[in-house]
């Protein structure tokens, strides 16, 4: 198998000073995320999520063990811009990510930084804004635009660095359910091109169509598996404070009524498709 990150005994810890204690958010994590993949990453607040998200693009550096993004050491400084080049990373908050007074300034940034010819930063800026729907904003200050909007602006900044992993933490928390489903699609529109895709979600809906479910609890993996398999160890789920998706809910108590639905059924468009057949 192809990873493009991969992670041996990462332990990160906060030293506020040399009185207090270190915050150990990160404790010896071991994993590797394949090329190509759709990894969701669930857990309370809390749980390292974020934390294990700057690691990842070199914001921040392991205390102990070490990372490699497309076989570059995150730690080594001489390669700390093809770490964040390979792996884009976008966050929460739309207005701490946006810089420009211009959307398409904004967009050119991250390529400008990498030192990429003019002509060709253009054709990735008009490409990247067309990529998230928002090539009639090019000439827009993006303080006019909704959250969604802004949300979209800061992924093509993204894009247009041509990462081969975006890193993404929590996108669609400050959106409304429409900003929320407009970004998810342009997730999978991203994932469908090739890009492998790394989503920090507190939405279990979110997680349903990943390759791959990681749950994080006290710095550590806790569950890591197939959706399915996953959200199958529902005891185990609730116990650190997760929900069920709404469709294996569903699906457990039509089992109790005896209606055999397939194990692989997690997502509300399945199910839906499901229960058509009893029409
Ligand atoms: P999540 O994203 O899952 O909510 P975080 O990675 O933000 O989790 O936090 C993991 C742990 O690290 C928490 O105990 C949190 O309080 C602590 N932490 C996060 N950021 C800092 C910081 N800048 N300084 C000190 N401790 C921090
Ligand atoms: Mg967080």
């Amino acid at each position: 198998m192809d990873s493009i990150i991969r992670i041996e005994n990462l332990t990160f810890e906060y030293k506020k000073g040399e009185e207090t204690e270190p915050v150990r958010a990160l404790d010896n994590v071991n994993l590797n995320i394949e090329r190509g993949s759709f990894t969701a990453i669930l857990g309370k607040n809390g749980s390292g999520k974020s934390t294990f998200a700057k690691n990842l693009n070199g914001l921040l550096v392991p205390t102990e063990g070490v990372i490699y993004v497309n076989g570059y050491d995150t730690s080594d400084d001489e390669h700390i811009w093809d770490v964040r080049q390979s792996a884009g990373m976008v966050f929460q908050n739309p207005d701490n990510q946006l810089v420009s007074a211009i959307v398409e300034d904004d967009v050119a940034f991250g390529p400008e930084n990498l030192g990429i010819e003019s002509s060709e930063i253009r054709r990735r800026v008009d490409k990247a804004l067309s990529d998230v729907n928002m090539g009639a904003f090019k000439g827009k200050p993006p303080h006019l635009l909704s959250g969604g909007q802004k949300q979209r602006v800061a992924i093509a900044g993204v894009v247009a660095m041509k990462p081969s992993c975006i890193i993404f933490d929590e996108p669609t928390a400050m959106l409304d359910p429409k900003g929320r489903n407009e970004i998810m699609n342009i997730i999978e529109e991203l994932h469908d091109e090739g890009i492998t895709v790394v989503l920090i979600t507190h939405f279990m809906e979110e997680a349903v169509h990943a390759d791959r479910v990681i749950i994080m609890h006290d710095g550590k993996v806790f569950l890591d598996g197939k959706p399915e398999e996953v959200f199958a160890q529902k005891e185990k789920v609730l116990s650190v404070n997760l929900d069920i998706p709404l469709a294996v809910e569903l699906a457990d108590k039509l089992r109790e009524k005896g209606i055999d639905v397939p194990k692989d059924i997690i997502g509300m468009e399945e199910m839906v498709e499901y229960l058509c057949q009893y029409e």
